[in-house]
């Protein structure tokens, strides 16, 4: 199976595919999380990439296409995948369809989660994420049981340099500008399934399970 989570940043296109990724036991492949990971790491990639990153806008296209190329030709993706968070624009759709139809492959969902911009701010403002396994959490909500650690793997959680309101600002119109015409993209290769976000996790992942049902 081969899905794409589109949405725009808080929509829980993460989440959602960590619990896809266990269930169908296909790799969740996250750009952002690949990205963060070279930031830590401090690689020259995660230097050039963490310049866009932390102003809310793309990582350049040449860059993020390669490292997904790279990603997708690993063995653990010859069953399946789950993308999340590519593609981010239409150029990047592109490519995607012509890497997969060069290996006659194809994308058979896009699982796209609608939530309004004010749920991202709110839901975003309050995120904290895991710093090794990029489990995610909510300041509010869902604080992990002991204070800044990780419920599933002991590391630590922290506030994610780019949820931070102006930043978010930022990522929500790049969102609007670069992907959300995706969703049309998509509709017209009737891929599209629109889940309503605006609800519990659970729930969510109750909604994206039913739609996967018509594969
Ligand atoms: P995310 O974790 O998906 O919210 O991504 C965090 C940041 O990483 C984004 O705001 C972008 O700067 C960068 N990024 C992630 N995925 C992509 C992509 N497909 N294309 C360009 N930049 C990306």
């Amino acid at each position: 199976m081969r899905l794409i989570m589109l949405g725009a940043p808080g929509a829980g296109k993460g989440t959602q595919a960590k619990i896809l990724s266990e269930e169908y036991s296909i790799p969740h492949i996250s750009t952002g999380d690949i990205f963060r990971y070279n930031i830590q790491k401090k690689t020259a990639l995660g230097t050039t990439a963490a310049k866009y990153i932390d102003d809310g806008i793309l990582v350049p296209d040449d860059i993020t296409l390669k490292l997904i190329v790279d990603r997708l030709e690993q063995e653990d993706c010859k069953n399946g995948f789950i993308l999340d968070g590519f593609p981010r624009t239409i150029h990047q759709a592109n490519m995607l369809d012509r890497h997969m139809s060069e290996g006659n492959m194809n994308i058979d969902m896009v699982i796209f989660i609608s939530i309004t911009h004010e749920t991202a701010e709110k839901r975003i403002t309050s995120r904290m994420v895991c710093k090794n396994c990029g489990a995610s959490y909510n300041a509010i909500h869902r604080k992990p049981k002991i204070e800044n650690v990780c419920d599933i793997c002991g590391s630590e959680v922290i506030k994610r340099k780019d949820d931070n309101l102006d930043i978010i600002l930022e990522r929500l119109k790049t969102y609007e500008k670069e992907t959300a015409p995706l969703i049309s993209y998509y509709e017209k290769q009737g891929k599209i399934e629109k889940i309503y976000g605006q609800t519990t996790i659970e729930e969510t992942t109750k909604r994206v399970l039913e739609a996967l049902k018509k594969l």
